[in-house]
């Protein structure tokens, strides 16, 4: 099914927090049913229903989630296995997991629960952002009902023992990278590591450890309750599923909406979104995915879906499904300049491709933006961009081009406009000037 979606096919059913979010509400809107039933029909079961729901990861790599988990050692060893929730959303533009933890948590907390049997893990750590305040607060009430309800912890009712660690991240974007995250956890400085190894192989502590998305978890519960079937008849093939997404910038109605995968970009803005500021008319360009999403056009937003594969036909990525909408009235060159400071800000440093180019795109497009710049510059930005894309330990480094890429693609002549202004007015002005004498 393509298109809006109805309230009984809604997973979060809270998500405006008008209900009860404790365990009693939880349990009344449906979660921890059947729990159980579900653990005792094992883990193939569990991970062969997930793979078949076609649930991809929904913090922006779109990596299946079935998969992921399968790729965990069959049978444990000498090492604990892990499962680590990457709660650290910081991608500009994308709040659609602090909804979850404030008013779903218990979805999420089952969800860990039936991921960590799946995986033979014992124990699940939780990293929120560190300005995440009130949800961690949320998170900790949460999982407190959760043990006294004895539905985790040792002897619990599931029969699986199981532990979730809350652990509040301090503020930096790139540990919600997942390799900087564990090292984040483990009480070092955040800084990616080389993959591979992938976490399934030696993740946290270097044990067995899959990291995955808050959503991504707190789906889980559902999708098994009402069948991989149900899940995957939204959207369509490789596509499958909701998902929620977070409207924001020049619409009328900023919000986060769960709706079937695959909606097209232009419904999901007029009939959640409220419509672009302005009207339709009114667009200038958006970014569909959070900030490391390269921009389209509104021509293009006519017809792409809210998908991965649509989003990759228009050279884009729906990434974290956080679309900033921007009307006639931004100044797009800043705007990305804009952009490409938050990445600079946020490098690590560890590799010379991210570290220095990253400021160096920064800094051309502040000049740019005013025009002080000479028309061959807009090739070197673009040479400098290709330089530190697939170049770099992690993915930040593409974050950090593709929004230019997208800026020159679409808005060449914007910059172009500028450039040649800058310099009629500087000749205007020294004309002036040698007149004056
Ligand atoms: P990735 O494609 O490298 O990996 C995605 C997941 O798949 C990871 O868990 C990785 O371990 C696993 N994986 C990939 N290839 C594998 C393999 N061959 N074997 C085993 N496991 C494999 O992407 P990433 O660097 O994890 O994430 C990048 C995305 O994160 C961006 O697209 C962006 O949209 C998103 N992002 C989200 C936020 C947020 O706040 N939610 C913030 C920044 C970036
Ligand atoms: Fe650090 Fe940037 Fe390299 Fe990622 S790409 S490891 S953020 S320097």
């Amino acid at each position: 099914m393509i298109g809006i979606l109805e309230d009984k096919d809604r997973i979060f059913t809270n998500l405006y927090g008008f209900q009860d979010w404790t365990l009693d509400g939880a349990k009344n809107r449906g979660a921890w049913n059947a729990t159980k039933d579900m653990l005792d029909l094992g883990r193939d079961w569990i991970i062969n229903n997930v793979k078949a729901s076609g649930l991809r990861g929904r913090g922006g790599a779109g990596f299946s989630t079935g998969l992921k988990w399968s790729f965990m050692p069959k049978e444990v060893k000498d090492r604990p296995h892990y499962l680590v929730i990457n709660a650290d959303e910081s991608e500009p533009a994308t709040c659609k997991d602090r909804e979850i933890m404030r008013h779903d948590p218990h979805l999420l907390i089952e969800g860990a629960l039936i991921a960590s049997f799946a995986m033979q893990a014992h124990a699940c750590y939780i990293y929120l952002r560190g300005e995440y305040v009130l949800e961690r607060e949320r998170m900790e009430a949460a999982v407190k009902q959760a043990y006294e309800g004895k539905l985790i912890g040792k002897d619990n009712v599931h029969g699986w023992d199981f532990d979730v660690y809350i652990h509040h991240g301090a503020g930096a974007y790139i540990c919600g990278e997942e390799t900087a995250l564990l090292e984040s956890l483990e009480g070092k400085k955040g800084q990616p590591r080389l993959k591979p190894p992938f976490p399934a192989g030696a993740g946290l502590y270097g044990c067995p450890t899959t990291v995955n998305n808050v959503e991504s978890i707190a789906v889980v519960g559902t999708i098994l309750r009402r069948g991989a079937d149900w899940f995957a008849s939204f959207g369509r093939p490789n596509n499958t599923g909701t998902k929620l997404m977070s409207l924001s910038g020049h619409v009328n109605t900023p919000c986060v909406v769960e709706e079937a995968m695959s909606i097209p970009l232009r419904q999901l803005i007029e009939d959640h979104g409220g419509g672009v500021r302005g009207g339709w008319g009114n667009l200038k360009a958006i970014i569909p995915g959070g900030a490391s999403c390269p921009v389209i056009t509104r021509e293009q937003a006519e017809t792409v879906m809210m998908d991965f594969d649509s989003m990759r036909e228009v050279r884009s990525s729906l990434g974290t499904a956080g679309v900033t909408v921007m009307d006639e009235s931004t100044d797009i060159v800043k705007a990305i300049a804009r952009i490409s400071y938050f990445f600079k800000h946020e490098s690590c440093g560890q590799c010379t491709p991210c570290r220095e180019g990253t400021g160096w795109m920064w800094r051309v497009l502040e000049r740019m933006a005013v025009g002080e710049a000479d028309p061959s510059e807009i090739d070197l930005l673009l040479d400098v961009a290709s330089q530190v894309e697939g170049h770099t330990i992690c993915a930040l480094g593409d974050a950090a081009a593709w929004p230019v890429q997208g800026l020159i693609r679409h808005f060449r002549h914007e910059i172009e406009d500028r450039i040649a202004n800058y310099r009629s007015r500087r000749a205007n002005f020294a004309g002036h000037a040698i007149a004056a004498e």
